[in-house]
């Protein structure tokens, strides 16, 4: 098993396919990005694969792939179907704004990929336009969730980033659309990985003002994680019609039960959402490290996984890639 010094087991690793998105969310990407990682930089299929194989010798168990847009790298579809042919991986996840998924849901489901969540920001078109700052995408986006359940993908979750001002007053809607649909809705507190630089505190929706927001209209009560490094909170109604999650990094961290590591678009293996510092695996991979140096390398690097994310600190420092770069 991979550990760190605080003896945490490491099995989650992102993969950040791509820092390239269709969307401008405004809550990750700047409307103007202008430091897109040049293509010769961005790691290879193949190269994924490689260093995919080797953390999974080392421990690692389930691998979301993700980015930037993942749906927009050619070949992703096939990415996916090698990584499930990974002996010792049991499960494979994909994270997308959903734009593409009328198109690839079917494609998805063949190469086996069950675990498809959406990012869905508002229930109302405008709204959706204003967040994404992108035009005539919500249809796309609601297409693209009705796909992935005709294809039969499951669960199929759809994630909400609330911000103050911009959505919260959707919350009972989300609810609502958990109830009605098979649809595991889970609520997630805003970060400070924005490029806009606008995180301010007073725009995180806390967990506590959710359940608040939602429990007078439906019922909710608390329920078991499935695992001790279960990001989200979950909730059932209690009239037994659906769930609901909710991820709270922010106003209850969990950093103490964390099980993630991430490899970014051009290979750097980051330990934490909110790492200063990364390690470059891209200049192994590409100058004859055997899989046996590569190992030791990352196990080296994953012992000094940071102990806690650091946000509520005074001296809090953003660090200076932002998700669209990281890889939610
Ligand atoms: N483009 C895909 C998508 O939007 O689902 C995958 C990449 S996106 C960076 C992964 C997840 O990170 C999404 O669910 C997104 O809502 C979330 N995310 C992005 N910026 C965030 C922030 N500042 N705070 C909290 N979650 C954020
Ligand atoms: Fe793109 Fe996803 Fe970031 Fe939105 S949250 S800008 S869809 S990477």
């Amino acid at each position: 098993m991979l550990h760190d010094k605080l003896g945490r087991e490491i099995h989650d690793l992102r993969i950040s396919v791509t820092d390239r998105c269709n969307f401008s969310c405004v809550y990750c990407k700047s409307a103007d990005p202008k430091n897109y990682v040049p293509h010769r930089d961005l790691l290879t299929w193949e190269e994924f694969l490689r260093l995919s194989r080797v953390l999974v010798g080392l421990g690692i168990r389930k691998i979301r792939v993700t980015g930037g847009e993942p749906l927009l790298r050619e070949g992703v579809v096939d990415f996916i179907t090698r990584l499930r042919d990974i002996k010792g991986l049991e499960d494979v996840a994909l994270t997308t704004n959903g734009y593409l998924l009328p198109e690839m849901a079917r494609d998805l489901a063949a190469a086996g990929s069950p675990r498809v969540t959406v990012s869905l920001d508002s229930t109302n078109p405008e709204k959706f336009t204003k967040i994404t700052r992108t035009l005539r995408s919500y249809e796309k986006v609601m297409a693209g969730i009705d796909a992935a359940l005709d294809a039969g993908l499951r669960p199929v979750k759809v994630n909400i980033v609330l911000v103050r001002g911009f959505n919260d007053d959707e919350i009972v809607d989300f609810a609502r659309l958990a109830r009605r649909r098979d649809i595991v809705v889970r609520f997630i507190e805003f970060m400070p990985l924005d490029a806009d630089h606008a995180w301010k505190r007073e725009l995180v929706v806390t967990a506590k003002e959710i359940v608040h927001a939602i429990q007078p209209v439906f019922s909710l009560e608390e329920i078991a994680r499935h695992s001790p490094s279960e990001t989200a909170l979950r909730y059932r109604f209690t009239d037994g019609q659906g769930e609901i999650g909710i991820i709270a990094p922010v106003s209850i961290p969990f950093c103490g039960q964390c099980s993630r590591i991430r490899i970014t678009a051009d290979g750097k293996l980051r330990t934490c959402l909110f790492s200063l510092n990364e390690h470059d695996v891209r200049h192994l991979v590409r100058n004859g490290a055997t899989d046996h140096h590569i190992a030791r390398f990352m196990e080296n690097v994953v012992h000094q996984k940071e102990p806690s994310h650091r946000i509520n600190e005074p001296d809090f420092v953003q660090p200076s890639r932002t998700m669209v770069y990281i890889g939610g």
